[in-house]
């Protein structure tokens, strides 16, 4: 798969996400996450699905940014395993800006080639425009690809149709 293959969304299931985030950061008083779940087909990624961070661990954030243990992970892929889906991206909030901090940077949660992970700024405050999220895709050996501003094509907000 190309590291830059298209990440689509259903608009409706972003905006639930971004109102989401925004609410788990109970009062920007801490970070917030999820992964997103999906498929990988022919078209690109397309998310089904969210699991926030704190459903995982309710202690995620207790040091004010994303902290998974391990045991985090072995309830994400019995979870993945069981709904036969992929973790297709994960996403998390910052107070500011969108740019990745160098934890982001050298521990990737999904330490895999071609995986994205989004950054909304703003603690994904009202309103998020494409334009705002951070877009990363992992090239490994924690490099990243920067794909998210105006130019940003690799998030797709898809029309929903029924
Ligand atoms: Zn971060």
């Amino acid at each position: 798969m190309s590291p830059a293959t298209d990440l689509r969304i259903p608009r409706s299931l972003w905006d639930r996400l971004v109102a989401e985030l925004h609410a788990r950061t109970e009062g920007e008083s801490h970070e917030s996450g999820a992964f997103l779940l999906g498929h990988t087909t022919e078209q690109g990624r397309r998310v089904t699905d969210v699991l926030y961070f704190d459903d995982l661990h309710p202690e995620v954030h207790a040091g004010g940014v994303v902290e998974l243990p391990a045991a985090a992970f072995r309830t994400l892929w019995a979870i993945v395993r069981e709904r036969g889906v992929q973790v297709v991206a994960d996403v998390h909030v910052h107070p500011y800006s969108a740019g990745q901090s160098w934890i982001d940077r050298k521990n990737p949660l999904i330490a895999t080639r071609g995986h994205v992970a989004i950054i909304l700024p703003n603690f994904a405050r009202p309103r998020i425009r494409r334009w705002s999220v951070g877009v990363y895709v992992y090239e490994g050996d924690h490099q990243w690809q920067a794909l998210g501003g105006c130019g940003n094509r690799l998030l797709v907000l898809e029309t929903d149709h029924e």
